[in-house]
């Protein structure tokens, strides 16, 4: 601990308020049993069919009988995974939204900070980020307007802290467990204690509560925050999930952060959201050594019938086309682009209506994929469109995500082919967190301004025009919001959306749009974040939320590109998963659900 300590002492921060707060929990089996149960014939590792699904340390032992056995390999179970997780290096991402308090819409984003880095979990817990330069000032960086009273610091390795409760000391000599319950989150039945360090267990220790399932024993979820606070070291409550991603491990997925008391009379009108999302588990970029990735690219295939020739035209495009799949493959392996998947056949639809509407005949197909990241961007090489998750996430219909991706397929149709420099192999040669250092593709004002107009037309003449008005509402809130969300509008690779806090991009739909009214509650203009796109941590594949639409009944429901705490469906490795009942729309159209309730064809 204590060298991890004084990394933290250094590099740690943050906001006492030592309160716990334990979050109200729908209970839904509380029965009180002095001894579990564990339903240990469902356990898949004693199934003979799946010898390599091994369940770390499970394999020979009997189901505990006592709660203090119980607590015995809930211990276990947890320096199993910290062991397991060792030698990866997953991608981390923060975002965060200080709030103020709006009379009508309650707490709303005044300004926002975002990170994005790679932990590496080996011997501490550390971090490496990927916006080293643009964020310079994050390392000591003090926050506006709060800075005079509060010395408020958010360092990013604060929010990765939150996986594990106690990368070191998690044992009976620091900490006392209290059993509470018994409770589903989600499909899992889990059983839930609260944890209190010991008297003298020292400084950073967990105060709170955890969930552990009960057949295997590993923690699931945590709630709470580090307790003992020195004088400048101070800690944020968390709320941690994770999920069960790999036979026999629970792996740390999301972290819900949050701070502020807005009631009357409260000292402190400070308060922040923030979600810290981890991916890329399974990236096989771990080690050092690695570091430098090479890129194969693969041979490119002769499909003409018989073997010609290439024009030069040909060797253009087969040039773009060597770009393309290098840019795509780099990013993929950099944990920064979603494998391709389900999410992009939604897309691909939308972009064919487009195509079809248009007449547009391009001589290769377009692609379209899925940034894993949340901030809101999107960009082209050669005939592959990329539109990040944050984007995907905040868009309230089909409508507005045909004006997102007519934007790209212009800038195609349009030729305006960026990127072809990484036709050359050498150009791929950096280590990931230098991603944004070396690849690029912005374009000049004229061809945005050319690829606007050109997309607007497209728009007009596609089975979208009549559902312009969405996406220039879209826009409106976009608007509304974007001086306040600068960290959420900086594009990382393409072109921004917004200049100095105006819409710049598709700006002229906005005009013939309706007004923008927060209190109408069946104009969803925009959604919050997390609303659309579901990402597996450890494969990076994405797919569409599966959610029943809940009413809004107020304003203050409508939260458009807001944080929210993070509420996944637990379920165990190999379950089915929940019934993907509906097979609507890809992205519905019915302006009173602020929640994607649909999946695509599965
Ligand atoms: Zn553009």
């Amino acid at each position: 601990m204590r060298k991890v300590m004084n990394k933290m002492n250094m590099k740690w921060m943050i906001l006492a308020l030592l309160a716990v707060t334990m979050t109200a929990v729908a209970q839904q089996s509380a029965s009180a049993p002095q001894n579990p149960q564990p339903v240990a014939a469902t356990q898949p590792e004693q199934t003979a069919a799946q010898p390599s699904q091994t369940q770390p340390g499970q394999a020979n032992l009997a189901p505990p009988t006592t709660m203090d056995q119980v607590i015995d390999r809930v211990i276990m179970q947890e320096k199993e995974l910290i062991k397991f997780l060792s030698p990866r290096t997953p991608i981390v991402e923060t975002y965060l939204q200080n709030l103020a308090q709006d009379p009508q819409l309650g707490p709303i984003p005044q300004d926002d900070h975002y990170f994005l880095g790679r932990m590496d979990l080996s011997e501490s817990i550390d971090r490496s980020d990927f916006l080293k330069n643009k964020d310079e000032g994050m390392e000591r960086h003090l926050l506006g307007g709060f800075a005079k009273k509060f010395k408020f610091q958010y360092q990013p390795l604060g929010f990765s802290w939150m996986i594990f409760v106690d990368r070191t000391d998690f044992d009976r000599q620091h900490y006392t467990f209290h059993y509470v319950r018994r409770e589903f989150l989600g499909d899992v039945r889990c059983l839930v204690f609260d944890l209190t360090p010991k008297k003298d267990a020292g400084h950073g220790r967990f105060l709170g509560r955890i969930w552990v399932e009960d057949q295997t024993f590993n923690i699931v979820r945590l709630n709470g925050t580090y307790e003992h606070p020195t004088h400048n070291n101070y800690y944020f409550h968390m709320d941690s999930w994770r999920l069960n991603l790999v036979p026999g491990y629970w792996v740390p997925s999301y972290i819900y952060s949050e701070e502020g008391d807005f009631t009357a009379g409260a000292k402190n009108k400070i308060a922040f959201k923030a979600q810290t999302r981890m991916w890329g588990y399974n990236l096989k970029t771990a080690t050092p050594n690695d570091e430098l990735t090479n890129i194969r690219v693969d041979s490119v295939k002769d499909s003409t019938p018989t073997a010609q020739d290439a024009t030069p035209l040909a060797a253009e495009r087969e040039w773009q086309q060597q770009a393309e799949d290098n840019v795509v493959e780099r990013l993929e392996r950099a944990g920064l682009l979603a494998p391709a998947g389900d999410v992009d056949k939604i897309l691909q639809t939308v972009v064919n209506n487009l195509e079809i509407t248009n007449n547009i005949d391009l001589p290769r197909p377009v692609r379209t994929r899925v940034l894993t990241t949340s901030p809101l961007e999107t960009f082209s090489v050669g005939n592959t469109i990329v539109v990040s998750r944050g984007l995907i996430d905040v868009l309230p219909d089909e409508g507005s995500l045909a004006m997102v991706l007519s934007h790209e397929l212009a800038h195609i149709v349009l030729g305006h082919n960026l990127g072809s420099q990484y036709a050359f192999n050498d150009r791929m040669l950096f280590s990931d967190e230098v991603t944004y250092q070396n690849l690029g593709f912005k374009h000049i004002p004229e061809e945005e301004a050319a690829a606007d107009k050109k997309a607007i037309e497209m728009l007009k003449a596609s089975p979208y025009a009549q559902k312009l008005d969405s996406a220039g509402l879209f826009i409106k809130a976009l608007q509304a919001r974007a001086p306040q969300l600068s960290a959420l509008l900086q594009a990382h690779l393409g072109n921004n959306i917004t200049e100095n806090g105006m819409v710049t991009r598709m700006a002229a739909l906005a005009t013939s749009a309706p007004a923008l009214d927060w209190n109408k509650l069946d104009q969803i203009a925009a959604l919050p974040l997390g609303a659309r796109v579901k990402l597996n941590p450890w494969d990076d594949k994405v797919e569409i939320v599966k959610a029943q639409p809940v009413a809004i009944t107020s304003a203050r429901d409508k939260m458009p590109f807001e944080v929210t705490p993070f509420y996944p469906r637990l379920t165990r490795y190999g379950a089915a998963s929940a019934p993907a009942s509906s097979t609507a729309a890809a992205l519905p159209t019915a302006a009173t659900t602020a929640d994607a309730s649909s999946a695509p064809t599965n």
